[in-house]
């Protein structure tokens, strides 16, 4: 079967659908020893690709998801030598995976690592709304007026609005009175936007934690736990 050169290298791994269409439009991507630059070029599984003269093995698609602990560097390397995500996968998994999109150094809970460029470019793309939820634990107690306000949408430092979210105060918490903790699903993910919001309305975040997205949680994942997920899990994301 046929397919588009760049969803080819984004499937096996080489970076992203939009840095491997990046990689076409620079001359870096050879087909069968000839440049390719257009982005309409069809492969076969059979055409020898290179980039930069490397020979592009083609994996099969993998997906995780993992208990991200706070602490954390969400990228392959770090210049500090923090740990990183991908230091939970070494020597486990020897496909080429990284994150789908990114939780701050401080924030912890569900992330999603492929080495599906399709999947990570669709999840990823602002006009896919795919929901994300996050506990909150803020300063303070947010009132009613702050709450409509994160559901209505609220100025970010980039002076765009936050689109429309949901938003909870829960009540209890095991037996603890925990008003100041806020359950919100965005279905965007502009840098750093949920300590934006809660931020803009008064309440800056003191601790987050993503416990969904894309339909999948942690489930019984403890911090730095990850797991496969399941057949159907990926057939629901896709
Ligand atoms: N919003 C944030 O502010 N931080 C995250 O890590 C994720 C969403």
């Amino acid at each position: 079967m046929s397919d588009r050169l760049q969803k080819v290298l984004a499937h096996a791994g080489v970076a992203s659908r939009r840095a491997s269409e990046k990689l076409i439009l620079t001359g870096h991507v050879r087909v069968n020893g000839k440049i390719i630059t257009t982005l309409g070029a069809k492969v076969e599984p059979t055409d020898r690709i290179e980039v930069d003269h490397h020979p592009i093995k083609l994996e099969d698609p993998v997906y995780f998801v993992l208990n991200k602990p706070r602490g954390v560097i969400t990228s392959a390397t770090d210049e500090k030598d923090r740990k990183t995500v991908l230091d939970y996968f070494k020597h486990k998994v020897s496909e080429r995976i990284y994150p789908v999109g990114r939780l701050d150094y401080d924030t912890s809970g569900v992330l999603l690592l492929t080495n599906d460029g399709q999947l990570d470019f669709q999840l990823t793309h602002p006009k896919h709304h795919v929901p994300k939820t996050y506990l909150a634990k803020v300063e303070g107690i947010p009132d009613e007026n702050a709450l409509e306000q994160l559901r209505t949408g609220v100025r970010l430092p980039d002076h765009q609005r936050s689109a429309p979210a949901e938003v909870r105060q829960l009540a209890n918490v095991g037996q603890h009175e925990a008003r100041g903790l806020l359950e919100l699903t965005i279905f965007e993910g502009h840098n750093h936007e949920v300590k934006n919001m809660l931020q803009a309305v008064g309440h800056p975040v003191e601790r987050l934690k993503r416990t969904a997205f894309a339909g999948i949680d942690l489930g019984g994942l403890e911090p730095g736990q990850w797991r496969p997920l399941r057949k159907r899990e990926v057939r629901n994301l896709l």
